[in-house]
């Protein structure tokens, strides 16, 4: 487990070397899932470029918008990120081959902020 701070309502910060960090030394081949234990933020595998992690964080917004008449607003005025967060999942599975994550040559683990700023949890579970 590690912990992620954010900076912002909305943030997509990559934490593909801190997943990394969290497989065991003499791992070889497996599994490694990243969990993130809250119902405002998510994870996700897409491509860590700088234009394309802020096209995200725009997408994250648009698809829940945040004017929009909920009913959860009514006792925790959050409601946006609840929906955002569903919509990208709480969590990955990864390959480990050769003692190394076997990400796709422009996969990077995305750790996305549907309700910052606030500290995160990441649980990385990694089964041999
Ligand atoms: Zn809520």
């Amino acid at each position: 487990m590690f912990r992620v701070q954010t900076d912002a309502r909305t943030a997509v910060l990559d934490v593909t070397d801190r997943v990394a960090g969290e497989v065991p030394d003499g791992v070889e081949s497996g599994l490694c899932t990243v969990f993130v234990p809250h119902t405002t933020a998510g994870v996700t595998l897409q491509e860590a470029e700088s234009g394309l992690l802020a096209d995200i964080e725009q997408f994250v917004e648009t698809f829940a918008p945040s004017d929009g008449d909920y009913r959860h607003d009514r006792i925790d005025d959050n409601a946006d990120a609840h929906l955002r967060a569903a919509v990208l999942g709480e969590s990955v599975s990864i390959p480990i081959r050769a003692g190394k994550l076997a990400l796709g040559t422009w996969q990077s683990v995305l750790f996305v902020e549907c309700d910052g700023p606030r500290t995160r949890q990441v649980e990385v579970v990694v089964t041999e």
